[in-house]
């Protein structure tokens, strides 16, 4: 039996990492390595006993939740191959230098990253005798990956962090459908949303043209989706975005595999608008997606659900999001990550799942 040990992410909302072990095979892997966001970061409970023995490891996207203990990692002893998209691995880059300024440690000079070949989507990559991996696009952000881990005769699927109908990504369906573990991503569980309920509420408040809007994001699927969205909804208003996410944007060009291809055309118009353009500290009227928040806006805040009415648009999958994975997906045992606590149990009371189970 695979053995599945969160060493963070269940019961919390960050530092996703799952330890996977065979004993029998003899395979020792783990999903994700990130910490827990704040001051100070929290890193997930890796030793030198957990890092040294593991054989890789597998990226499912490049936020901080799912990467950021990688130098603590090699830290502990980890000299194995870390697997991930080509889309991911060439944001990794920026985010390396990022992790050379703050910590400055060495152990980050021996982080070894992989990209998976654009021509093995959806395919089965066999890596070792008994560890075979497959992936496909999860709709979360640019270059965010589910897989299907192999190892001997046992099946697992790992949904990373998913997004079951993003307007601009694709999300791949999985071709196996019965595992025998199944970890998905519970982190909007505890509300329903439907992605274009938010856009009718977010609308709702942006109505006055001469207004300063500002919605507060970070580099990500979600941010890019808003964008989208609200640039064909509102064809009259100038959108001014964080220079960051202009760049995350173009980024998408080279890799437009990635984006629903009836969107692509509308996508490359909106990147060339004159509607569009980068924050360069101007105050005129429109829409701002920025990074941090300059006074003088009308802050629209979508990361707080207070009811149904509120501006709240999910980054990860609702309450009847969960339930279409757990339909399509079937597995002998559940583990839901990304979620609180109490969210979790309210998750697991609403789920009909076969065993329900909550591995730890
Ligand atoms: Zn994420
Ligand atoms: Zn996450």
């Amino acid at each position: 039996m695979l053995d599945v040990c969160a060493l963070g992410g269940v019961g919390e909302y960050g530092r996703n990492c799952f330890l996977v072990t065979d004993q029998r095979t003899n395979t020792r892997i783990l999903l994700d390595c990130g910490v827990r966001n704040g001051e100070p970061e929290i890193y997930p409970a890796i030793t030198e006993e957990v890092a040294k023995p593991i054989q890789a490891v597998f990226i499912s996207h490049v936020h901080n939740d799912h990467v950021g203990a990688l130098p603590f990692l090699a830290a502990k002893g980890f000299i194995g191959d870390i697997w991930m998209s080509v889309a991911s691995f060439e944001q990794m880059s920026s985010i390396r230098r990022n992790w050379q300024d703050k910590l400055g440690i060495t152990a980050i000079d021996k982080l070894h990253f992989r990209p998976l070949a654009k021509n093995t989507r959806g395919k089965r990559i066999r890596l070792t005798e008994n560890l075979s991996i497959t992936w496909g696009y999860s709709g979360h952000m640019l270059g965010s990956v589910w897989y299907i881990i192999q190892i001997g005769e046992q099946t697992l699927f790992y949904s990373g962090d998913i997004a079951l109908a993003s307007p601009l990504l694709v999300t791949d369906k999985p071709i196996i459908n019965t595992y025998d573990v199944a970890l998905i991503d519970s982190g909007h569980g505890a509300q329903t949303m439907p992605y274009h309920k938010s856009i009718t509420n977010i609308l709702q408040h942006m109505t006055n043209p001469m207004e300063k809007y500002l919605i507060p994001v970070t580099i990500s699927g979600k941010a890019c989706d808003l964008l989208f969205s609200l640039f064909h909804e509102l064809p009259d208003r100038m959108f001014i975005i964080d220079d960051s996410l202009h760049q995350h944007l173009y980024n998408h060009l080279e890799h437009t595999d990635n984006i629903h291809n009836d969107k692509l055309k509308k996508f490359k118009a909106m990147l060339q608008s004159n509607r569009l353009e980068s924050y360069q500290k101007t105050r005129k009227p429109g829409i701002y997606l920025l990074r941090d928040k300059p006074s003088g806006f009308c802050e629209i805040n979508t990361s707080i659900y207070i009811d149904e009415q509120s501006p709240f648009y999910k980054s990860h999958p609702d309450l009847e999001d969960v339930q279409t994975l757990t339909r399509t997906i079937d597995a002998e045992e559940f583990i839901f990550f990304h979620s609180k606590q109490a969210d979790l149990e309210k998750i697991l009371d609403s789920l009909h799942v076969k065993t329900g189970g909550l591995l730890k």
